[in-house]
């Protein structure tokens, strides 16, 4: 928790600031509460989430008579906790079952974080002692292949790799058969993901996901979010729920935006689970996402 407070620091200054100013007022009037809806439409938590939560605030105040700043705060804690946590399972699907690996499929719009999020996941994985494969499917981008390779290598993963601008369904094909034939727990597969191209990219995920599912199943679909895009990466974000089945969100470079509401807008709009969120570039800033820790972490 508190890892997670510094690396959010940032994120308080819009709402925990915000409020802070708003709370520390003798009484909560009609200003104040602009002044409320004002601070989480300014940290990204969204127009139509705002307004429910502000709602629901105001009758739980007027219900339970609450008078005191640190009564109001609680119960606004309460809420975004509350708004947070609809009862959405956050575990990551990456057990092995009949007998083959569990199949990851990790997706998101270029520069979002997919191929270092790949290499931390393998690395908390193979901290618990699970076996990892990865398959670099991103064959677009120059790097992106040499840069999963390097990954693998750091946290003891091997990597399958295609030709530089070859078939990413081939190669997500023969990294599944490679982690089938080498009984790997979890096979992580980095994909593209240029958006200038909408049906390109469609086609070419959607011919990852049928050429995998040849091999059985993909088991987690990961979206890999920016969280620094606020509501248009959110926007993007749909063009990837329209064309796979996106089973949960890492929210990633939460460690440099002002504005961490967008966990929430995430959650309210695409009704999708937020797993995991990148909190730095490192191997180990990846952390579960945790609804209570993140917003005693916004609040500040
Ligand atoms: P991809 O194109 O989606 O595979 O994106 P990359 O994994 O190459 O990441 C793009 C850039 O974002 C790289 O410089 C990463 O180091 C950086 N990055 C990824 N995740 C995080 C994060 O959680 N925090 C910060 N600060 N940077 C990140």
């Amino acid at each position: 928790l508190v890892r997670l407070r510094a690396r959010l620091s940032r994120s308080q200054s819009v709402l925990g600031r915000g409020l802070l100013s708003v709370l520390s007022r003798d009484h909560l009037d009609d200003d104040a509460w602009e002044e409320i809806e004002d601070s989480l439409i300014s940290a990204d938590v969204g127009v139509e989430a705002t307004q429910a939560l502000v709602e629901r605030l105001k009758e739980r105040v007027r219900v339970l008579g609450t008078r005191t700043v640190s009564e109001v705060r609680a119960q606004l804690a309460e809420e975004l906790t509350a708004a947070l946590d609809p009862g959405m399972d956050r575990s990551l699907r990456t057990t092995p079952h009949d007998g083959r690996p569990a199949v990851v499929l990790v997706v998101g719009v270029n520069g979002a974080g997919k191929t270092t999020t790949c290499g931390k996941v393998a690395r908390v994985l193979i901290a618990d002692g699970r076996t990892v494969l990865l398959g670099a499917a991103d064959t677009f981008r120059a790097a992106a292949a040499e840069q999963l390779s390097t990954w693998g290598e750091r946290v003891g993963a091997e990597t399958v790799r295609g030709p530089e601008g070859g078939d990413p369904a081939s190669v997500a094909f023969d990294a599944v058969k490679r982690g089938i034939e080498i009984g790997v727990d979890t096979v992580l597969i980095d994909t593209a993901g240029r958006l200038q191209n909408k049906v390109g990219l469609m086609d070419e995920l959607g011919k990852v996901k049928r050429v995998v599912e040849k091999h059985g199943p993909v088991d987690e679909t990961l979206l890999i979010l920016d969280a620094t895009t606020g509501q248009n990466g959110l926007e993007q974000a749909r063009v990837f729920t329209d064309v796979v089945d996106v089973t949960g969100v890492v929210l990633t470079k939460l460690d440099g935006t002002a504005k961490g509401g967008i966990v929430i807008a995430v959650q309210n709009k695409l009704g999708i689970p937020v797993k995991l969120v990148g909190l730095g570039e490192g191997p180990d800033d990846l952390a579960p996402f945790e609804p209570a820790a993140f917003v005693e972490a916004l609040l500040g």
